[in-house]
């Protein structure tokens, strides 16, 4: 049996329906997610990235085409049953008045109690369970307008881990978070996945992280065209710096890394002479050299020679060498 994606687009057009006339932001996508399976929503801010999450999410209605969920026609679904297909985690930061941990973890659960709202025994137990798997025991009374922005953004995956969803979507989660809680967050989401077989959508703007952590990458144009792929093979066959590249800039493959395109670049030949094949003061050094308008050039009779050494740096300049203790002493003397 072939099993069913827990997420299938199909002919999707995502825009608006304005008073002026219709606004397509993506046409005619369509697109998978498995179970377990992470994927890294990634493009230019404005390419409509969160227009996608809002339509897939049933908050924005489709242009045409559909979006199915285990099989089902989103369309066809009551919103109750919405909230059981899906859940959705907004970059907004929440305004929790005087809510808990518990509380807001425990909004996951309205779509299964009843028209008061009261958690029954099984409720409360699925709510301890997301809070746990969130890393947030002990913090269940804490009041969210108490919480770092990290502790929160767990909270907010607590509340759609409690709701119960084979598909969970989160929207730029780790925008207003610092590099290591960024990272925690996003494998805290892999591990979920991978876990509990949950499917994720993350939108990102963020490359680094698009790159190293999603199973998949859908890559979004500027035009909202999607090409999805593992995240090497997109690197590998240019669309990255198709998407995100311009004039000035343009995406190194080799390096993994955007460049900023420049005429006036003087030439610098630079050798290493005594250093163990990883030493990573040549790499660190022609960095500094790019920064100062420097590029790594073959050619030892033109242009400025520049040897690097386990003790030191050497300009050599015909016949004169200068010699220098520190990077920093190397760059101040080029500057
Ligand atoms: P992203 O999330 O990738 O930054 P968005 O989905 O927010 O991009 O926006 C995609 C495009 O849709 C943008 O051109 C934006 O101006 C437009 N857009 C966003 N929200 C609305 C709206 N409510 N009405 C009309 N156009 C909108
Ligand atoms: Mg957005």
């Amino acid at each position: 049996m072939v099993e069913c994606p827990h997420l299938l687009l199909e002919n999707l057009s995502t825009g608006y329906a304005e008073p002026r006339g219709r606004r397509t932001v993506s046409s005619e996508l369509n697109l998978g997610i498995a179970s377990g399976e992470v994927v890294m929503l990634m493009g230019p801010n404005g390419s409509g990235k969160s227009t996608l999450m809002h339509t897939i999410a049933g908050l924005l209605p489709p242009l045409s085409g559909q979006v199915k969920i285990l099989g089902r026609s989103l369309a066809r679904l009551g919103r109750r049953d919405v909230a059981r297909a899906l859940s959705l985690v907004l970059t907004e930061r929440v305004d929790g008045g005087n809510m808990t941990v518990w509380d807001v973890a425990a909004l996951g659960r309205y779509p299964y109690t009843n028209f008061f709202g009261k958690l029954q025994r099984e409720d409360e137990k699925m709510v301890a369970e997301a809070v746990e798997q969130c890393h947030l025991k002990g913090m269940e009374q804490r009041l969210i307008t108490e919480l770092s922005d990290g502790e929160r953004q767990r909270v907010m995956v607590a509340r759609a881990l409690a709701q119960d969803t084979p598909l969970i979507l989160l929207d730029e989660p780790t925008a207003h978070l610092d590099l290591p809680s960024r990272l925690d967050l996003v494998l805290m989401l892999r591990r979920l996945a991978h876990e509990l077989g949950k499917s994720m959508l993350i939108s990102t703007h963020e490359l680094d992280l698009a790159l190293s952590w999603g199973d998949r990458l859908w890559l979004m144009d500027r035009e909202g065209k999607v090409v999805s792929d593992i995240p090497e093979a997109l690197v590998l066959g240019g669309h990255v710096g198709r998407v995100f590249g311009n004039q000035e800039l343009s995406y190194d493959v080799k390096r993994g890394e955007f460049l900023v395109q420049r005429e006036d670049l003087r030439p610098i030949c630079l050798v290493a002479e005594g250093m163990p094949s990883e030493d990573h003061r040549v790499y660190w050094t022609m960095h500094a050299l790019s920064r100062l308008g420097y590029k790594r050039s073959e050619d030892t009779e033109t242009g400025l020679k520049l040897v690097v050494t386990p003790t030191d740096w050497q300009i050599k300049d015909g016949e004169e060498v200068r010699s220098y203790g520190s990077l920093t002493d190397l760059v101040s003397a080029l500057s």
